[in-house]
């Protein structure tokens, strides 16, 4: 079972949703507003591809495919960055965890650490909508993984591996589930209306043990 709480002062936020539902633009927009940090894994990835060292080599092959990174890799990268922002006010994680297996791991360290994640939002966009999105941004991505067969193949790899994890967040109460078909001001509106519900609970509910 997964522990998520609220402690230490910190708000992380997890923000899933398939690849075009808008999880980078809508968390970049969070980290501004409420003064967090912004933790995307497929940038830390893309990150290591661009420094050209053996593991970023290694990364490139599955990001090309449309695959998952292997899991140990993912963790690493990101646990270390994690750790670097440990003491700020929250952390948002754009595009992890993306399997059941690196959400079990995850809750384990958050425990240890005393980083616990207030919410987990979810991002639901149909799949022809997600498509067209892809292509609109291929064009000035510059993303090797942007191209049709590979668009096609991170929709499946997000049907089949993530969106199990709906099911293991909806149990412990603390997930939300927004469309994201409308505009990025419209679906920004209603995160933040959620973040705020969200904070407001929490401190209600702190006043409330105090
Ligand atoms: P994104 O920028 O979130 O669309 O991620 C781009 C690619 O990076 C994905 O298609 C995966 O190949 C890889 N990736 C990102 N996050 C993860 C993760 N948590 N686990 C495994 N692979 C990931």
């Amino acid at each position: 079972m997964c522990h998520i709480y609220a402690g230490r002062g910190m708000f992380n936020i997890i923000l899933f949703g398939p690849p075009g539902s808008g999880k980078g633009t809508q968390s970049a927009r969070i980290a501004r507003d409420f003064d967090f940090v912004h933790l995307s894994t497929g940038q830390i990835l893309r990150n290591l591809i661009a420094h050209n060292t053996l593991t970023g080599k290694l990364v490139k092959k599955y990001i090309d495919r449309g695959y998952l990174v292997p899991d140990d890799i993912v963790l690493r990268e990101l646990f270390r960055e994690a750790m670097e922002h440990s003491e700020g006010r929250g952390l948002i994680f754009d595009g992890f965890p993306r399997t059941v297996y690196q959400a079990n791991i995850f809750d384990r360290l958050l425990e240890k650490k005393e980083i616990p994640v207030a919410m987990v939002i979810s991002l639901k966009v149909t799949d022809d909508e997600l498509f067209r999105r892809i292509i609109s941004r291929a064009k000035d991505s510059g993303r090797s993984d942007d191209r049709e067969e590979i668009i096609f193949k991170r929709i499946n790899t997000y049907e089949t591996e993530t969106k199990p994890l709906i099911e293991y967040y909806r149990g412990n109460g603390r997930l939300v589930e927004i469309s994201g078909m409308a505009s990025v001001e419209k679906v920004y509106g209603e995160i933040k209306n959620s973040i705020d519900a969200a904070m407001h609970r929490i401190n209600r509910g702190q006043d409330e043990n105090r």
